[in-house]
């Protein structure tokens, strides 16, 4: 069988949040003679997983890539600048794309237009740059694929132990061996190797996850915040978690301080996002703060008419930007209003229920 074959039998699939066939992306970018970005940014809130991997599997990275590009010379590996990453990729002698350290400069088409002299922004695509073609603006673009540095690993993986191999790990949707960053109020921040469908809850004991913690974030900005009650009952996978409005995503798991008001959490992700914005679509560049805006109006003052705004503001967003940055803020933002609502109601009715524990009223 040939590669391509075996990662459809392997199922594998993107591990940067996307999930999309491994097996279909690299036909395409074999059918188009299409150059390699390996991207190794870790460009969400509290991920480290590729960084991980650049630092702990290095030589299988560099040989799934190798594997990937076959002939094609030109392979490029992406980290932001400065980082630890990009230091180590540099050792090793690669080709380094170094990308300024912003939410979406690391985003596929940020890569694809970096490597080719652009600035590291998203670009409209008409169709996949693996074909290659012009963007909506008319520049041309080389045919390029962009693959996570786990999912580049990961092939490396297949081809070595086999589709059966890898699928003895997973769920039959969600097969395969995956990496998890654990962050937040945990006793063991960091990279776990795990599987799609292990319980959620052996997550949080795993990293030591603080036993008073109320709330968690899941895939980051573009993921969702639940309860940490529900996420227990949850298995780790995206078919589960898709009850909760959440996905696996690029595999994110941050556990919310209980000394901190979430609201003010919530606030400061979305303050985050909102000088994130690239500036280049006007729904994104003043949706965002926006959404912001409306979000600290909110739990300033909470009202019903306050929450409808809110939800107005997030309903605008989706769809409307070049690339999917919006969205996901939007969805962040949905699943906030939909999980604090009691604590919401509590800010209605009297001080904060989480600043009268953090002064001293632990729960037993
Ligand atoms: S949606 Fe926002 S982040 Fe994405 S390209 Fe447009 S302005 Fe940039």
């Amino acid at each position: 069988m040939s590669l391509v074959d075996d990662l459809a039998a392997a199922g594998l699939t993107g591990r940067g949040g996307a999930a999309f066939s491994t097996a279909v992306k690299l036909r395409a970018a074999r059918d188009h003679g299409a150059a390699l970005i390996v991207n190794a940014c870790d460009g969400e809130i509290g991920a480290a997983k590729d960084g991980f991997v650049v630092e702990h599997h290095l030589d299988e990275l560099l040989h799934g890539a190798a594997l990937v590009a076959g002939r094609n010379r030109g392979t490029r590996f992406a980290a932001h600048r400065g980082s630890r990453t990009a230091a180590l990729l540099a050792a090793a002698g690669v080709d380094v794309l170094e990308a300024p350290d912003r939410y979406v400069s690391s985003e596929e088409t940020s890569l694809v237009s970096l490597a080719q002299g652009g600035l590291a922004r998203p670009m409209t695509k008409r169709r996949p740059f693996v074909t290659g073609g012009r963007d909506a603006d008319g520049r041309t673009v080389r045919p390029t694929v962009v693959l996570n540095a786990e999912t580049v690993w990961r092939i490396a993986q297949v081809d070595a132990f086999g589709p059966t191999w890898f699928r003895s790990f997973g769920t039959e949707a969600e097969p395969g061996p995956r990496l998890v960053t654990l962050a937040g109020a945990v006793a063991h921040p960091g990279v776990l190797e795990t599987e799609a469908g292990v319980p959620f809850a052996d997550l949080l004991t795993a990293c030591g996850a603080d036993p008073d913690a109320e709330h968690v974030v899941v895939g980051g900005l573009g993921g969702a915040l639940l309860g940490v009650p529900d996420a227990r009952e949850c298995r780790w996978s995206s078919a589960d978690l898709a009850r909760l409005g959440a996905s696996v995503g690029p595999g994110v798991v941050d556990v919310l301080d209980p000394a901190r008001c979430p609201l003010d959490t919530v606030g400061r992700f979305l303050d985050h996002a909102a000088g994130e914005t690239a500036g280049q679509c006007g729904p994104c560049m003043f949706g965002v703060p926006s959404l912001a805006a409306a979000w600290h109006r909110l739990t300033e003052r909470p009202s019903g008419a306050a929450a409808d705004e809110m939800r107005r503001v997030a309903g605008l967003l989706p769809g409307r930007g070049a690339c999917r940055f919006p969205d996901g803020v939007s969805r962040f933002a949905g699943s906030a209003l939909r999980t604090l609502e009691p604590h919401l109601a509590a800010h209605a009715a009297g001080p904060c229920p989480t600043q009268e524990v953090g002064a001293g009223v632990r729960r037993a």
